[in-house]
């Protein structure tokens, strides 16, 4: 962990997880090993106008193992970054990422697991109707 990167409480950050200048994590955010987050757009062994670019990690947030998270990014309240992903752009509250580049493939709940077509969770049944107006690729009908 780099000087200056704020990690709130609650947090769990696994073994080799780079966190770079300029990384804020809130609280209980899961950061899994070898999650990798940058800190420079425009990477030079020597750039004399270096600027950090910071990230955000919102409150319940995870990011899965051997992510990269570039900077200058926002990761939203309780979103969920699968695996290996690559993520270059936001992450709004409760979507879950996945990909290279990581593309949002579904909806999470606070407890971590998949919302179904109605954003509902099976596992506790709480419900997220503000999440209604987003696009849920588990509304389309699978054969
Ligand atoms: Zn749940």
């Amino acid at each position: 962990m780099d000087a200056t990167v704020v990690v709130g409480d609650d947090c769990k950050v696994e073994n080799f997880a780079s966190i770079y200048r300029g990384v804020t994590i809130g609280n209980r955010v899961f950061v899994g090993p070898h999650v990798c987050f940058t800190n420079d757009t425009y990477p030079r062994a020597v750039s004399p106008d270096w600027k950090v670019l910071p990230t955000k990690v919102e409150n319940g947030a995870s990011i899965g193992a051997n992510a990269t998270i570039l900077c200058g990014l926002t990761i939203g309240r309780n979103a969920m970054v699968a695996a290996g992903a690559v993520v270059t752009k936001d992450v709004p509250p409760h979507a879950l990422v996945a990909g290279v580049p990581a593309k949002i493939i579904g909806w999470v709940c606070e407890c971590g697991r998949p919302l179904d077509a109605k954003f509902r969770c099976a596992h506790d049944g709480k419900s997220y109707p503000e999440l209604s107006s987003k696009r849920n690729p588990r509304s389309r009908s699978r054969k």
